[in-house]
């Protein structure tokens, strides 16, 4: 049987950028997951616990209130926040996490900005009796402290990061130079479409539970496919994730959405394909991709009102359906992200997450000009408990 998975590249994008220390753990890792593809008692308890412990499926929501407001395409949303612990994460963390287990290791480390990816990993570790270790960077410690009491009665050790800019990009170095001297019993549980390979085919395969459900779902209740399918893409694991169930489907339009923060003018974003000036190809945390550099070629900072949007580099297989133009790319500001937010919160009963809120600002804008037979279906990636005090002191400044 093979062990490896096909292609380790995306066109020119993803590959193996990393140590040689690390290259048996990523051959050991890429052959546990193919091993565990065609393991039928693997997919059988993976979907066990996506049922039984996420909750999945996952409700596809009709929002005829906003599609009657906004006048266009009727606005259908797949409520990834009704996920366990809030959000799409917890299906790429479990998934993995059972990989762990299967490869015989006994230890996780882990990155995470907000928290959210934390809090999937401490969750999973929790369920599968695994040591959890978060590596988190002092600023993000410091404004994310419900996410950070969350993981530590999960049973996880939240180690801050004092290096850089104390935020996500310096968590991922730290979580890595963990692996590389712990690689013999301690496994990277990456949260997005990121890293190396297998990382961005394996987190996709984990993610694409979503695509699957929605398109069964879409046809089940409209009896077509939907003319768009909307994402907000941080590293891009929730939109490859349901992009991935439409994606031989020629009709079906892709639509990624990457933080605009301040507009992209301001250079203050987090828009990769955003900005032609300032993203660049280069290699970043062991894969090449578009990446947002400064006139140096540093890693350029970053800004989001939502911390799972904020961040440097974009996964490498979304830079490929963007130059082969099967998907599209565009961004949504904070203040577009927020006007969304608070328009689901009134008119649906639904509070999403500010990440999922620049995809609802990308339906709000499309909608009006679409017909009103026409669907459109959003990922809703997560729930916007998180998000409270965000919005409040963002509500305080207008
Ligand atoms: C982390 C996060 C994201 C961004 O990550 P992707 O890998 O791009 O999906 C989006 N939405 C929510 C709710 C998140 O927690």
């Amino acid at each position: 049987m093979a062990t490896t998975l096909h292609p380790a590249k995306f066109g020119p994008y993803g590959g193996q950028f990393v140590p040689e220390t690390l290259m048996p753990a990523l051959a050991e890792l890429e052959a546990a997951f193919v091993a565990a593809q065609n393991d039928l008692d693997f997919q059988q308890e993976f979907n066990k616990l996506l049922a039984t412990f996420v909750g999945r499926p996952t409700p596809l929501t009709h929002v005829r209130r906003l599609s009657e407001q906004l006048g266009g395409a009727q606005v259908y949303l797949k409520r990834e926040d009704l996920a366990h612990t809030g959000a799409h994460k917890i299906n790429n963390a479990l998934g993995q996490a059972l990989l762990v287990k299967r490869m015989g290791k006994q230890r996780i480390v882990a990155e995470t900005g907000a928290g959210q990816h934390g809090v999937a990993s401490a969750t999973a570790a929790a369920l599968l009796g695994l040591d959890c270790v978060v590596y988190m960077g002092e600023v993000d410690i410091a404004r994310q402290e419900p996410n950070v009491f969350r993981m530590k009665l999960l049973g996880a050790e939240v180690r801050p990061v004092s290096s850089g800019t104390r935020t996500l990009k310096d968590a991922i170095n730290e979580a890595i130079r963990d692996w590389v001297t712990n690689v013999a019993d301690t496994h990277y549980l990456l949260g997005s479409a990121l890293g190396p390979h297998p990382y961005p085919t394996m987190v996709r395969e984990f993610q694409s539970v979503i695509g699957r459900e929605a398109r069964e779902q879409i046809l089940l209740e409209t009896g077509r496919l939907p003319d768009t399918v909307i994402a907000c893409v941080g590293g891009g694991s929730n939109a490859i994730g349901v992009f991935s169930g439409f994606v031989n489907d020629d009709s079906v339009e892709l639509i990624g959405v990457e933080a605009g923060g301040s507009g992209i003018a301001s250079g203050k974003h987090a828009a990769r394909f955003g900005d032609p000036a300032r993203a660049r190809v280069g290699v970043i945390h062991g894969t090449r991709t578009y990446v947002l550099q400064d006139e140096d070629g540093q890693i350029a900072e970053t800004h989001s009102v939502s911390a799972g949007l904020d961040y440097a580099a974009i996964g490498p297989e979304h830079a490929l359906l963007r130059d082969t133009e099967r998907a599209f790319y565009t961004s949504a500001t904070d203040g577009e992200a927020l006007a969304a937010f608070g328009l689901l919160c009134r008119i649906e009963g639904i509070i999403p997450a500010l990440e999922s809120s620049h995809a609802v600002a990308e339906a709000v804008r499309r909608a009006p000009t679409m017909g009103k037979d026409q669907v459109i279906l959003v990922n809703l990636s997560g729930r916007g408990d998180k998000d409270l005090n965000t919005v409040i002191s963002e509500m305080g400044r207008q």
